[in-house]
């Protein structure tokens, strides 16, 4: 849609051409949400499309993701063999409700910055144990755990004029065995729940399960594969029975039905010896 509100566009070939911030400025990366409904508080759109931040750097340390990589971009990434956890790239990638328009110009940190429940980006991220470096105006660049970003629906610890600038996946976490559960109420629509499980070598590894029906994503850890009884007492005890979250994808006892139905499937497959992404 026309923005009516808006009078500028900026194209920086740097983000320290952008030294002052003010109320009316925001960030552009895809704009598939930003061109989504009125920004009647927006009336200087900064496009990060000039600033030339590489999309995706596979090293043996594990995968480089700049924040203005396409989501289709992140997509068609040939992992490096021994990265068993890659398929959930791809599996994240298809998780989102996304148009023709939403898969080729979406970009990885215009999903993370949304924080959406229904960010299957975000999932991703985090279940891969995550680092996002964040560029402030004005200051240091910081590091924060991806599982920390997100701080409620649409909702982050973003500071005002801050910028996502990219996200390190580490190859340790590349090498666990994963899997991925996913329910949505139409074949390609937005998710209604998302879980991530993720085991290290043997079954005395790490195992992670990231739940992203709840307002923000939660990690769960485990130093070997659960019981049946202790992950279900686990999820009890993080998630109380009202903090789902309910939209018209679902309601929270659903959302919470399907935490217990997936999480248990996916403690059966990466207890199986040999189960692989
Ligand atoms: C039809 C449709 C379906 C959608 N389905 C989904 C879905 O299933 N799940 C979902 O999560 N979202 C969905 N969305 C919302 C949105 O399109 C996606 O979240 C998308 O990934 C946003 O990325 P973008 O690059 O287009 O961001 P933009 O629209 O450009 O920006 C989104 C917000 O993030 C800020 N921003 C962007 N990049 C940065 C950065 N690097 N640093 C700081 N701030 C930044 C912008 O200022 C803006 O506030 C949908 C939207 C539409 C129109």
């Amino acid at each position: 849609m026309n923005l009516n509100s808006v009078t500028a566009l900026r194209r920086p070939t740097s983000a320290a051409a952008i030294a002052e911030w003010r109320d009316g400025y925001a960030w552009l990366a895809g704009g598939t949400w930003l061109f989504s409904e009125p920004q009647p508080a927006t009336d200087t759109l900064i496009d990060l499309d000039h600033l030339g931040w590489p999309a995706l750097e596979a090293s043996p340390g594990g995968l480089e993701i700049g924040a203005t990589c396409r989501i289709a971009e992140l997509y068609r990434l040939e992992a490096p063999r021994g990265w068993i956890a890659a398929p959930l790239i791809r599996g994240c990638c298809e998780a989102l409700l996304a148009s023709f328009k939403v898969w080729n110009a979406a970009t990885v940190g215009g999903n993370i910055c949304m924080s959406l429940p229904a960010g299957a980006i975000i999932s991703l991220v985090v279940a891969l144990e995550g680092r996002c470096t964040l560029w402030p105006r004005g200051g240091a660049p910081r590091e924060v755990p991806a599982v920390d970003f997100v701080t409620d629906d649409h909702t982050n610890i973003l500071k005002s004029g801050e910028l996502l600038r990219k996200i390190q996946l580490p190859a340790s976490s590349l090498v666990k065995r994963a899997a991925l559960r996913r329910a949505s109420l139409t074949k390609l629509g937005r998710s209604a729940a998302l879980l991530i499980g993720t085991s290290g070598s043997g079954a005395t590894g790490p195992a992670a399960h990231d739940h992203r029906r709840n307002p923000r994503p939660m990690q769960l850890w485990f130093d070997r594969i659960p019981s049946v009884e202790a992950l279900r007492q686990t999820i009890d005890a993080r998630i109380p029975a009202d903090g789902y979250f309910a939209d018209v994808h679902g309601s929270a006892a659903y959302k919470r039905h399907l935490t217990y139905q997936f999480a248990e499937q996916i403690r059966a497959e990466l207890g199986r010896p040999g189960a692989g992404a």
